[in-house]
Order: structure tokens, then C-alpha cells, then sequence
């Protein structure tokens, strides 16, 4: 994925006061969503602006990069659409995320989170969340509570102790895929393979 690489993906152009900087999690969380890699139409539109810029920069290309963008737009497009059925059983199942980082993807599967342990990965949860969280989850209205990859559990095991609830766990930054052509789709896949799991 591009996003951990050498062609990072710069997230601080949406620094508006401060910048988060937990390993390779570094993005602003003030202003606007700046998870724009969690939403597929959300991808589709920034591989767009890439593109044009692409194009500009260097002309001699364009049917190349035009060509890369349509296979792209395609196969993101079609990866919608599974996952739209995959994520359709489980969609009213409520969950947990640990940090407030997938709103894009939700909105676009209609996914039922019904809270974040915090929201900046690199925060601590604070002790009235983690409460609300417990009451939440001793009511048996969620089913899943998602943890990652690059944080530890632990605050996460105290709070599901003695209730039902199963941990998944989601990787935003696509930690276990290779960069190059389908990447992207891959990390759409895993993240529905995720949900749907836990949410099962
Ligand atoms: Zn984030």
C-alpha cells in the first residue's frame, strides 16, 4: 500500500493545529475526515487528482495514466459492489472501532458503529468513554469490538472482560500488503473480510 511507503501519502496537508504522529498513522484528526483511503469513492476521487497531476507533469503518458485510472475506477467499483453484499447481513450489527478512523468506509456500507475508544490513535480513551463503552457492551447491543494492529489491546480486554462481545481486529494502514497493482483492492477486501467476521 502507498500509503506506508516512500511515496507516502502526506497527510499533514491537513494540518489544521496539530499533527498525530504514531508510527506511520500521521494525519491531522481536527477539521475534516482525513481518512480518505478508507472510502473507496473517497480513493476513486484522489486517484482522479492524481492522475490530472500526472498528466500534467507529464503529457508524453497521459494514455498510460488514463489507462491505469479506468482499470482502477473499475476494479475499486467492483469491489463495491461485493462488499455492498458481503456487509449487508451484518450492517445493523453494532460495533466498537478503536480510533475514529472509518467513517468514510462506513458511510459506504451503511455499517452500525456505535462508538471509538478515541479519537486520535495515540490518545488514551478517557475513563467516562470507557464507562459508556462497558454499559454499552454489558447491554449486549454490540457485538464486535475492533482493535489494531498497531495499538495494544489491553484497554480494550478490560473493558469486554466478563461480557460476550468478540474483539476483531482492523488495519487501517494495510500493514500485511504488498504495494503494487490491486493493493488497494486487496486492503478493501481485508477490511470487509474483517467486519464481516466479527460482526457475524
Ligand atoms: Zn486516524
Amino acid at each position: 500500500m502507498a500509503i506506508t511507503s516512500s511515496h507516502s501519502v502526506d497527510f499533514r496537508h491537513y494540518d489544521h493545529d496539530k499533527v498525530i504522529d504514531h508510527g506511520d498513522h500521521k494525519h491531522s484528526h481536527d477539521g475534516i475526515d482525513p481518512h480518505l483511503w478508507l472510502g473507496p469513492k473517497q480513493a476513486i476521487q484522489t486517484a482522479n487528482v492524481i492522475t490530472s497531476a500526472l498528466v500534467k507533469h507529464d503529457p508524453l503518458h497521459k494514455n498510460e495514466y488514463e489507462a491505469n485510472l479506468s482499470r482502477f475506477t473499475a476494479e475499486v467499483e467492483e469491489a463495491i459492489l461485493a462488499l455492498e453484499n458481503k456487509l449487508k447481513p451484518v450492517a445493523n450489527h453494532g460495533y466498537f472501532v478503536f480510533h475514529d478512523g472509518y467513517g468514510y468506509f462506513e458511510e459506504q456500507f451503511g455499517l452500525n458503529n456505535l462508538g471509538h475508544f478515541t479519537v486520535e490513535p495515540d490518545r488514551r480513551p478517557g475513563a467516562k468513554t470507557l464507562i459508556s463503552i462497558r454499559r454499552t457492551l454489558q447491554d449486549q447491543q454490540a457485538s464486535c469490538v475492533f482493535s489494531e494492529p498497531q495499538f495494544s489491546p489491553s484497554v480494550i480486554n478490560s473493558v469486554i472482560n466478563g461480557t460476550e462481545v468478540k474483539i476483531g481486529t482492523l488495519d487501517p494502514m494495510a500493514t500485511n500488503i504488498a504495494e503494487g497493482k490491486g493493493g488497494y483492492v486487496q486492503f478493501l477486501e481485508e477490511l470487509g473480510e474483517s467486519f464481516s467476521k466479527c460482526l457475524k
